[in-house]
Parts: C-alpha cells; structure tokens; sequence
C-alpha cells in the first residue's frame, strides 16, 4: 500500500482519544512510507492527520471541492491540492488516487464517504478494501447495525465481511496491507 485515503471528521470531535489516535495513524503511515490522500481540509481530525503526515515527512494529496476553498477551509501546506467542482468528483479523485481507505470518527460526511466505497466496490467500481479505526469503541454501533442489515436479508455474510474493522492504526494498516495484496490476486479479503 503506497496511498491510503482517510475519511475522518471536519471537527475534533468530544473525546480527546480521537485526536490522539489520529496522531497516531498519521505517525504510523509516515514510518511505513504511506503517503495520505484525504479531503484538503484544514479543519477538525482533517488538519490533524495532514499536518502530522506532513510533519514526519510523508506526502499529502488532498482533494476539494471549489466551494469549500472559498470557504477558506482547504488546507494549504498540501504537497498536491486538487481542486475540484462537485463532491461526486472529490470521491473519484480520491479513490482514483488511493490504494486502500480507512475511516477515523466522524460525522455524515465520513459515513457518506465510507459507504460510498463499500457500494462503489460491491458494484465493481473498484477493488480498494477499507477498515473503520474503532477508536474507544466509536463504530461499534454501527458494526452492530450491519449486523442487523444482514439478519434483515439486505446484506450478504460475504459483503458484510469486508468491512474491516481495526482497534489501533498500526492493526488498522496490517489488515489493509493485507487485504490489498488478496485484492490483487483478484480473491475478495
Ligand atoms: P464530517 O465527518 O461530517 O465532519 O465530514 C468530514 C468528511 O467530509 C471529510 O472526510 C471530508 O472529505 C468531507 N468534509 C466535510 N466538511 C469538510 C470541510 N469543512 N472541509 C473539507 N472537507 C470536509
């Protein structure tokens, strides 16, 4: 894995774990020479993970929307901020751009980028895996509310079973590393 796109909230969020685990996944990606494709954004655990990927030395590509450059939230440190016009081509741009995504905690923007990803591959968009980084039990609802999906016949055990989920950033990055590699043995992780 050479890129990886993190989804992840445009504010802080209440607990300060989120921050730290943020921190921790930027100092992780650096170590292991993964560069970091992300919303350009400057604001929240968005400006966390860019600067502290930025700070250990790695690149970051960041990808926004005009809208949002006027709004003066676009991270400007960025090695490469693509600009771009509607929120549908950020999501291409970034998953053109990455190898594998990983959501931190967020809100509805991270969760509309994360199930875009999951729908995009389960219709063969694309092959990229992705994991949620279960900071303080943050997505452990939602694990539980596909469950429920999966019980109510609306989602296979198969599909299910792709969504990764990781308690720590260095867990989060060895089951990406590895379900990338069965992705290009053309065998689903
Ligand atoms: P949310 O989880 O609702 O805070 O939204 C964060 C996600 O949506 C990020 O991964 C971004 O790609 C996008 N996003 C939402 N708000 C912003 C913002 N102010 N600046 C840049 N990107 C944003």
């Amino acid at each position: 894995m050479k890129r990886l796109a993190v989804y992840c909230g445009s504010a802080p969020g209440a607990d300060p774990a989120f921050a730290d685990a943020t921190r921790d996944l930027g100092v992780v990606m650096a170590e292991r020479g993964i560069d970091l494709v992300y919303g350009g954004g400057k604001l929240g655990l968005m400006g966390i993970i860019a600067d502290t990927v930025l700070e250990h030395g790695g690149k970051v590509y960041g990808v926004i929307p005009d809208a949002l450059v006027a709004h003066e939230v676009a991270h400007q440190g960025c090695t490469e901020l693509f600009t771009v016009t509607t929120m549908h081509e950020r999501k291409a741009k970034m998953t053109e751009l990455c190898d594998a995504f990983v959501a931190l905690p967020g809100g509805i923007g991270t969760l509309d980028e994360l199930f875009e990803a999951w729908t995009w591959n389960a219709l063969g968009y694309h092959a990229q895996p992705f994991c949620l980084l279960n900071v303080n039990g943050f997505w452990d609802e939602l694990a539980g509310f596909m469950d429920h999906v999966v019980d109510s016949g609306f989602l296979s055990d198969a599909r299910r079973a792709q969504l990764l989920k990781a308690d720590s950033p260095a867990a989060a990055i060895d089951l990406l590393d590895a379900a990338v590699e069965s992705a290009a043995q053309g065998v689903t992780w």
